[in-house]
């Protein structure tokens, strides 16, 4: 059983034997398979550095070798476990002298040609100044990783914590942390191992003073918790087992440190603490949210502690359209014929052009009216929101504010971090809009006929049996079917060619679709025969109806090759009785049509009610 194993189980049993001062500290200590503590104790100081050895024959490797004052011990407990010159490895975390100050004595001990020290280069840029024979390996250089024997090391990279260049080294094979810094902490009366919960204490102390802020800790922690670690071994204060891992990195996660402990005093930094929060928040949202309003809520949410807000829209270009996205379409996009052109300016310019003169602006508007909420609006600010890949304003948001007071540095700097998402989440909801454009335009094509815009014969036989139904059980609804056809069209044809016929069906085509109601069914049944469903019971209003719309065709106005020609239309009108099989009306609908013709053309005929046909 290794030391490791005791101390999880010391956790349970609450009972610690092994702490610092009892005799079995005067040992290197095997933490787990093959990995021992070699520090050594030091009377009054704080810190306690600990010394690391990971035992692998003749490629050991020594992390963070230690200082000056407590060398011989190091060394003395190093050679209980391996020859100092099996060691080929040095890793320096940072570049502290409480952990690097003994390189130069190592360095004169060191006979082997392959020993280096690896570190980042950051700190390598500081360790060369111990004029070290010893060559330094960069990490970077090195794919974040170090193979010794069948060990797998990997480096993850902590900055700021609390070394610009500090990292962490990872061993896969034990699931050891050589966690440097982090998870450090002063000690009074120092226990190797972490008895419990307690342990906290002497880390936060340690943290607080020692860690940069709660965003660049919580950067290195959200890292390093993607490993599966099962046991940490800091620099300093207590070795943390498995049971106590998440415990601890939970509250580190929201501990307040470094510029973070001045807010008590220094609003500044309070404020800037708030706006980190509201950028974090955002960004939250906006990656987890799909539905585009519930980013737009958010984001209102998250604005309104900073800026008089009152309203939101965006204006975003597809394909030479200028789309916008506001609260009366629910955020949803719809294309806008007149895009105001303050906004449209914006659009396609490149990160030059915008950034030349002009940074997130604010605009003075007092007249505009961009949505409900907004009659106190009397400023607008306008973020540039830039498409990924093509490097220009794709899209803009307006932000309508209360206030003529343009935002202060700061908070210009967190819109503008934020434009970064939005602009994602922007594009995405046009995306989405040109699909669903794409989609409309299949079904129109499927409904509708291409020449006349009216809906085709397969179309209606769904939407008219609906009608029938209807009529079926509500009989005062009624349903009439009006047959149109072109009064000698295929002469209009012969004379002026296929072309100028088309022209005539689409002329003929639009006065039906300009006369009958919207929930009306005009039907392109072929050729230049139409068919118009209306619906209701009023039936000199729907004769009333059909001659308007001869009339209408008569007084056409033609042009080109036709010019001064009249055209004219026939028209046959059944009234659906209740039950009477669809098919039936407008087989009695052609033969009043029929008898139009028959009669002249140029005239609307009634049908016989089928018990008149007998
Ligand atoms: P009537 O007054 O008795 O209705 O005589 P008409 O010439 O209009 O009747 P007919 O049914 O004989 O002629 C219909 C013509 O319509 C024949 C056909 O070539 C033409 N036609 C059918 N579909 C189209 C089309 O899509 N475009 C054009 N230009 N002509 C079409
Ligand atoms: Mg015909
Ligand atoms: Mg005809």
């Amino acid at each position: 059983m290794t030391a490791g194993d005791e101390m999880i189980d010391a956790q349970t049993d609450s009972i610690s034997e092994i702490v610092f001062g009892t005799g079995s500290l005067a040992e290197p200590i095997e933490i787990a398979s093959r990995i021992w503590w070699v520090g050594a104790l030091m009377e009054g100081d704080p810190f306690q550095c600990h010394v690391y050895l990971i035992e692998q024959g003749d490629q050991s490797v020594l992390i963070d070798p230690g200082s000056v004052l407590l060398f011989p011990e190091v060394l003395r407990k190093i050679e209980q476990v391996i020859p100092f010159n099996h060691i080929r490895y040095f890793i320096c975390q940072h570049q502290d002298p409480d952990i690097t100050g003994v390189l130069p004595r190592m360095d004169e001990l060191v006979c082997r040609e392959d020993a280096v020290v690896v570190s980042h280069w950051r700190i390598n840029a500081l360790l060369k100044h111990y004029a070290l024979r010893l060559p330094l390996l960069c990490i970077e250089a090195n794919d974040w990783e170090l193979r010794v024997g069948n060990r797998l090391l990997r480096f993850v990279f902590t900055p700021y914590l609390h070394s610009p260049g500090a990292f962490c080294t990872f061993d896969t094979d034990s699931g050891t942390l050589f966690s440097s810094d982090l998870f450090g902490g002063f000690t009074e009366t120092t226990q190797l191992f972490a008895k419990d919960t307690t342990v906290l204490e002497g880390i936060r102390a340690f943290h607080e003073h020692y860690m940069p802020s709660r965003e660049i800790l919580l950067h290195g922690l959200l890292k390093l918790e993607q490993l599966p670690v099962r046991l940490i071994a800091p620099q300093h204060g207590s070795i943390l087992g498995e049971k106590l891992i998440s415990f601890v990195f939970s509250r580190l996660k929201e501990l307040d440190c470094g510029i973070f402990l001045m807010t008590r005093t220094h609003t500044d930094v309070q404020r800037l603490v708030e706006l980190n929060k509201l950028l974090r928040q955002s960004m939250e949202r906006m990656v987890l949210s799909r539905d585009f309003s519930e980013v737009v809520r958010g984001l209102l949410d998250s604005v309104a502690p900073i800026m008089p807000v009152r309203s939101l829209v965006f204006f975003g270009s597809l394909g030479g359209q200028v789309v916008r996205l506001g609260p009366e379409t629910h955020y949803r996009g719809a294309v806008v014929a007149q895009p105001p052109a303050e906004y449209r300016a914006f659009l396609n310019l490149d990160g030059e052009g915008w950034r030349g003169s002009l940074t997130p602006i604010l605009l003075l508007s007092t007249l505009k009216r961009v949505g409900e909420l907004e009659s106190a609006v009397v400023s607008e600010l306008v973020i540039p929101l830039f498409s990924p890949e093509r490097h220009q304003v794709n899209a803009v948001a307006v932000l309508g504010l209360a206030s003529s007071a343009g935002p202060d540095a700061e908070t210009q700097h967190i819109l503008e971090q934020l434009g970064v998402p939005l602009g994602v989440a922007v594009e995405r909801e046009l995306i989405f809009h040109a699909m669903n454009q794409e989609r409309e335009r299949f079904y129109q094509i499927s409904t509708r006929d291409q020449l006349t815009g009216l809906y085709t014969r397969f179309y209606m036989r769904d939407a008219v049996i609906r009608l029938c139904d209807l009529h079926d059980r509500n009989h005062q609804s009624g349903l009439a079917v009006a047959a149109f056809d072109i009064d000698h069209f295929k002469r209009i044809n012969d004379t002026f060619g296929h072309p100028e016929g088309d022209v005539v069906l689409k002329r003929v085509a639009k006065v039906l679709l300009e006369n009958v109601r919207s929930e009306d069914v005009p039907v392109r049944m072929g050729g230049e025969e139409f068919i118009v469903f209306l619906i209701g019971d009023d039936r000199p209003g729907m004769v009333g109806l059909t001659e308007r719309i001869l009339e209408r065709v008569r007084q056409l106005v033609f042009t080109g090759a036709m010019v001064g020609e009249r055209v004219t239309i026939s028209c046959g009108i059944a009234f659906r009785q209740v039950q009477e099989p669809l098919d039936l009306a407008i087989q009695r609908a052609d033969l009043a049509l029929y008898e139009a013709k028959n009669h002249g053309r140029d005239r609307v005929c009634v049908a016989r009610s089928i018990v008149d046909q007998g």
